[in-house]
């Protein structure tokens, strides 16, 4: 049963993925979407948000997409403030958030991550337990300073809260809050109007982004401006609503599963009809969600 689980969830990534696998970097437009006259949301829809940060004390980048990229949104910044990225944070490891930072790195930037995302980009197993192979990144990509629990950064006239978030979307999330101008990053722990990818090979949990999401939106309030992971720019009611979705499906999946009912018989409920118009639009669809759940309740 197991395994074939893991296959079938596999073949659902990988059929996701697919559409992800070939984009046109050519073709790809960084937008520059202010919030407000000194920090702005820079996106491009085939990968993360990223946030940029400017001021006296230089520009300061949040996320930083593929490689490919780096030179689109290195000119996207530098129309913003001149002058080379000083510090560069991920806010977790997957490629579409942290590929550009070996450019990055080359171009001057210090890199600030959470520890986990340093063991993954440099594959060191010593930190952390691989559910897959482990394939390092190039060494500058890797973060020089990181951090377990969190971080205090005063930067360009703003105190910037870091704090991780324990086995969320994956093991290494990382959240930058700025009080003063009530800004959000939230990584992949947020997508707008879409289902939540929670990486269980990467440390993700569902338990865990559900208690994520709980505990960030403890922090804001309904006037803050939340940068998703993908997606445009947020509410704190907007991040409720998912978090709500995924909070009642987990539950209505953990029902059936203790009434012994299989994945197969689970999907075929249909249990989240009520939830696809709203959240099923992104990669990860109603089905997706409701396999990482019951692969989460089977494995434990
Ligand atoms: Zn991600």
């Amino acid at each position: 049963m197991k395994s074939k689980l893991t296959f079938s969830l596999h073949i659902l990534l990988l059929l996701n993925f697919a559409v992800f696998a070939q984009p046109n970097y050519d073709e790809a437009e960084i937008k520059t979407i202010p919030v407000n006259d000194h920090i702005h949301m820079l996106q491009w829809s085939g990968a993360g948000n990223m946030m940029v940060l400017t001021g006296k004390d230089g520009n300061i980048l949040i996320d930083d997409q593929f490689a490919p990229l780096s030179d689109k949104i290195n000119n996207a910044i530098q129309a913003v403030q001149t002058g080379p990225v000083k510090f560069l944070f991920n806010t977790h490891y997957h490629g579409d958030h942290s590929g550009g930072n070996e450019k990055f790195a080359q171009m001057g930037a210090t890199i600030f991550a959470h520890e986990n995302v340093r063991a993954r980009l440099s594959a060191d197993s010593s930190i952390i337990k691989f559910t897959q192979a482990p394939k390092p990144s190039p060494e500058a990509s890797w973060p020089v300073i990181t951090f377990s629990e969190g971080l205090n950064v005063y930067l360009n006239n703003e105190y910037i809260m870091i704090f991780h978030v324990h086995h969320a979307h994956t093991d290494g999330d990382a959240i930058l809050y700025l009080p003063q101008s009530n800004v959000i990053h939230t990584g992949d722990c947020f997508m707008k109007g879409r289902f939540p990818f929670i990486d269980l090979n990467s440390g993700g949990s569902v338990n865990g982004w559900i208690a994520a999401a709980s505990k960030i939106l403890t922090v804001i309030d309904d006037e803050t401006v939340v940068i998703p992971g993908h997606g445009d720019l947020a509410t704190k009611k907007d991040y409720e609503n998912v978090r709500d979705a995924v909070m009642s499906l987990r539950d209505a999946v953990k029902t059936n599963y203790r009434l012994g009912k299989s994945l197969e018989d689970i999907l075929a409920m249909n249990l989240t009809k009520n939830y696809e118009n709203n959240f099923g639009s992104g990669f990860i669809k109603g089905d997706a969600l409701v396999t990482t759940i019951y692969k989460e309740l089977s494995t434990n």
